[in-house]
């Protein structure tokens, strides 16, 4: 397909008015302000349109859309565990599934093209990612309250190893499996180290929540005489490529540790704020040279998977908190949003618009208010239009969303289904 005259923002936040964007397979093969000679089939027009890279939710848990709005406004350790591990026990197979599914049309409706997920019943969240046509690094959860046990005991070791060699790498490299221990407060150090050591006969990357709240932070001082980032050092997970989901709480040595390990920190404000946990020194972790992508956290602590108005909260945060309009740029969240996420999850040719780079990319409608008058495509995408604004998400060459309607989707169906399996957990 070939976009004719279409302002392109790149990830590093340039515009580029009146573009020519050539796709061939799954490639961007064109890039000019002068049409090609060859014939690329399907001409889209550009006009009033801005084309941008596809967003990548760096940390998710895609299913927890059956969780929207079940726990609100309540303190952590009650929304937890009076709330979501109560709905989680009763969770089956085929709710993960079209939990998975609804949470994946609402990223495509709002310009997500691949995202990080951490949760259970894998499977079905990596099929439900095959049928969509979205990307997604999957890792299953590891936790572990059960001392007798150690990781190659527990379901999650099984698990893994059953979907590693059906899924990894599938749908031409769309899908891949990560390791995920929950965190260090849900697992113990030779957990942490076996985990790490399957991600290193395997060659996955992993993911694990850090330094979320404060409590964690200090109990895990407590039971390690360190800090969790430390831990994490000290039992090889560092020595993965890692994300590291909300590191509130990180000192500046576990800045430095992450640093020095190109260990990303996947930023979720939002969430964050929602459930009263702090804010992350986004900023600090980028002068510092550890790499920060942005993500929504689930639909349980967020209600929301939109990646813009996560970048959005992102930036209001860091100007607020710091008192400085210039702090947390618009281009750096883009970055972070786009080329970071990609690059959190070893997807070296994602997250950008450029040649030779994968067609995942994002279309938005100019004519949208929020645009107008058109002063600063970037500013106005993320402070005013936002995702209202998406006409259409390209995933690997593949529409997948255009003008309201999924191309692989059946979104009725998925609503219906999703409310069907809600209820019927409530009913348990
Ligand atoms: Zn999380």
């Amino acid at each position: 397909m070939l976009f004719e005259n279409v302002g392109v923002l790149k990830a590093d936040g340039t515009y580029l008015p009146a573009q020519y964007v050539g796709i061939r397979d799954s490639h961007i093969v064109w890039l000019s302000d002068t049409p090609p000679v060859e014939d690329f089939g399907e001409r889209i027009d550009g006009k009033d349109r801005l084309l941008i890279p596809g967003l990548y939710n760096a940390h998710t848990h895609v299913a927890m859309t059956l969780m929207r709005g079940y726990g609100e406004e309540l303190p952590l350790q009650s929304w937890l565990f009076d709330r979501i591990f109560p709905f989680e026990d009763k969770l089956f197979a085929e709710a993960v599934y079209w939990g998975s599914l609804l949470g994946m049309a609402e990223m495509l409706s709002t310009g997500t093209v691949s995202f990080t997920d951490m949760y259970y019943f894998c499977e079905e969240t990596a099929k439900a990612a095959l049928e969509c046509g979205i990307k997604a690094n999957i890792g299953r959860g590891v936790s572990c309250f059960d001392e007798s046990k150690r990781f190659s005991d527990l379901p999650a070791y099984a698990e893994l190893k059953e979907l590693i060699p059906t899924y990894h790498e599938s749908g031409d490299g769309r899908v891949r499996i990560d390791v995920a221990p929950h965190a260090e407060y849900t697992t113990r150090p030779d957990i942490l180290r076996d985990t790490a050591a399957m991600a290193g006969e395997y060659g996955l990357r992993m993911q694990i929540h850090v330094s979320e709240t404060n409590k964690e932070h200090l109990e895990c001082v407590g039971r390690h005489g360190m800090t969790p980032t430390a831990l994490l050092e000290q039992t090889g997970v560092l020595d993965r490529p890692l994300t590291v989901a909300h590191g509130v709480w990180l000192t500046d040595t576990d800045m430095e540790r992450l640093a020095k390990h190109g260990t990303t920190v996947a930023h979720c404000a939002k969430s964050n704020m929602k459930l009263g946990s702090g804010i992350a020194q986004a900023e600090k972790l980028i002068r510092k040279g550890v790499p920060v992508a942005i993500g929504t956290d689930s639909a349980a602590s967020n209600n929301a998977l939109d990646m813009l108005d996560e970048m959005r909260m992102a930036g209001l945060l860091a100007k607020g908190v710091s008192c400085d309009p210039a702090a947390f740029p618009a281009a750096t969240l883009l970055q972070c949003g786009t080329r970071g996420g990609a690059l959190s999850q070893g997807r070296e040719d994602c997250g950008d618009v450029a040649l030779g780079y994968r067609a995942d990319l994002v279309m938005l409608d100019m004519t949208d208010i929020g645009f107008c008058p058109a002063h600063a495509p970037l500013s106005n995408l993320l402070y005013g239009a936002g995702s209202r604004a998406v006409c259409m998400t390209v995933v690997d060459g593949h529409i997948l969303y255009q003008n309201g309607e999924f191309t692989t989707l059946d979104i009725e169906r998925i609503r219906l289904e999703t409310q069907r399996c809600t209820d019927q957990i409530l009913r348990m």
